[in-house]
């Protein structure tokens, strides 16, 4: 089944290490996007009829990224949720997140995005350390994002996911295992955990020359990631992907296609699509956006249709990001590649190291491995 991914590209301020396609929020700018959401979606449901000999698609999942989607109005969530299921043949059972900021919200506007269709919740919490909040320019505290958490559940979520990134300016070990117990203490259904990237124009990285904050060396944060999985399994979150561990049941439905070789559309600037093998970019900029679509153009800038080959990487270099690793014989009957034989020759050395196992058909990281993960992908691309 497909997952339908909607961008949502507003932030009440821009946080100094971000890369992601987003921008301040407007609220004029807003509503026009929303339209054109609302539009987008609408064109390609009847797209989709009119080159399937009139099936609808099929889905399971919606997913509101951003930026900060929980800037929008619950009305407008209400409005997007409806335009997918009235353009797609959308399942009872559905999975629809929501990215949500924790200064963004309350409870009762949480109540109101549950009544609007929304039963999934991922908090940007990234840090329960107010120091570390402030040095990432962040608009919340510690406290704020407790009590988001508290008030999801007083809303009525039973699907509540947070984030925190790790090798934080200035983190010591100490710091970032405290963030992992205070988030283990908010009973989250589950947990993703990514590391800082500090990209060269990032605004972040000025501040950290300037007041001499460092990132952990390499070994200390392999030590973070590791000991942070350790005590988030006795917690009971099983890892299931690289950067995501979650309750029995409560992995990111929406996530799992893109590790598991999946399809999805995306809607809203900068969002991606993969379908039947081709895969494409919807324009970044959110006015070029909004405009396309208003005379009915695509918004599509980069179409293109992958080559058994490149399908065939991807299919590895995600599959390998999850815990159970890669069924190799489904690989051969979907593919008709014998996965071994061809990169079995460079694969053995991480298998010889203890990084990769290959037990009959399956093929996975090992967590020794997920450390250096890049550098046994870099085999299938
Ligand atoms: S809230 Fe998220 S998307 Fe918005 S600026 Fe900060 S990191 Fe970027």
């Amino acid at each position: 089944m497909l997952g339908l991914y909607i961008h949502v590209p507003f932030c009440s301020a821009i946080c100094n290490y971000c890369n992601f396609n987003r921008g301040l929020f407007d609220a004029d700018l807003k509503a026009r996007y929303v339209e054109a959401l609302v539009a987008e979606i609408e064109q390609a449901g009847l797209k989709a009829c009119a080159t399937s000999d009139g099936d609808v698609l099929v889905a399971d999942t919606i997913y509101f990224g951003g930026g900060t989607p929980s800037l929008l109005e619950p009305e407008e969530i209400a409005r997007i949720i409806e335009a997918c299921t009235s353009s797609f043949d959308v399942a009872d059972d559905r999975e629809v997140t929501l990215e949500a900021n924790p200064e963004s919200v309350t409870q009762a506007r949480l109540a109101a995005f549950r009544t609007a269709g929304v039963n999934r919740l991922s908090f940007g919490v990234q840090s329960l350390n107010d120091a570390e909040l402030q040095r990432l320019s962040r608009l919340h505290s510690a406290a704020r994002a407790r009590d988001a958490v508290a008030e999801a559940r007083a809303a009525g979520f039973d699907n509540v996911s947070i984030d925190l990134m790790m090798w934080l300016p200035g983190q010591r070990t100490s710091d970032w295992l405290a963030t992992v117990d205070g988030a283990i203490a908010l009973a989250p259904d589950h947990v993703s955990l990514y590391l800082l990237e500090v990209y060269p124009n990032a605004p972040l990285k000025e501040v950290m020359a300037r007041a001499h904050w460092s990132q952990a060396p390499d070994d200390d944060a392999a030590a973070m990631y590791t000991t942070a999985m350790e005590r988030l399994e006795d917690a009971g979150l099983r890892q299931y992907e690289i950067s995501n561990v979650a309750r029995p049941g409560r992995q990111s439905r929406h996530n799992l296609k893109y590790w598991t070789d999946g399809e999805w559309l995306g809607f809203g600037c900068g969002a991606h699509s993969t379908r039947e093998g081709v895969r494409w970019k919807n324009v970044s900029a959110t006015e070029d956006y909004i405009e396309r679509i208003s005379r009915r153009a695509s918004p599509a800038v980069d179409v293109r249709r992958l080559s058994p080959d490149e399908r065939l990487g991807d299919a590895l270099f995600t599959g390998l990001r999850l815990v159970d690793g890669i069924d190799l014989n489904a690989i051969d009957i979907r593919y008709g590649v014998d996965v071994w034989a061809r990169f079995g020759g460079e694969l053995q050395s991480f298998v010889d190291a203890g990084c990769l196992r290959h037990e009959g058909d399956g093929l996975r990281l090992t967590r020794e491995g997920m450390l250096i993960a890049h550098e046994v992908m870099a085999v299938f691309v």
